[in-house]
């Protein structure tokens, strides 16, 4: 887990209100690499446009924009970080980079 769950969470309901709707996890569309996991805890009428930037250097691709619908946590994969996360024209962009085998 990181910070950035914290940070972002602008959730509105009780912990007792979650649910494990499941994970997704976006990989970059360029070097495949799993950059974030998509927690969806919650229905609700919420839909959320979301992409990820590979920040890592020997790529800087993205992933494919992915729409999230309900309320969701997001966080890194057991393989990746994430760097930043801002708003830009209603979508969510991430940035998140790679571990490497062995890096933690
Ligand atoms: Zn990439």
């Amino acid at each position: 887990m990181n910070d950035y769950n914290d940070d972002y969470d602008d959730f509105e309901g009780s912990a007792s209100d979650l649910e494990d709707l499941g994970h997704t996890i976006i990989d970059c569309a360029d070097c495949h690499s799993p950059l974030i996991d998509i927690w969806r805890v919650q229905e609700s009428e919420r839909r959320t446009d979301i992409k990820v930037i590979c920040d890592n250097p020997d790529c800087q691709g993205s992933s494919w924009k992915y729409l999230v619908e309900g309320e969701f946590y997001i966080g890194c994969t057991d393989k990746s970080r994430i760097v930043d996360i801002e708003e830009s024209d209603g979508m969510t962009l991430i940035h998140a980079v790679s571990q490497k085998e062995g890096e933690v």
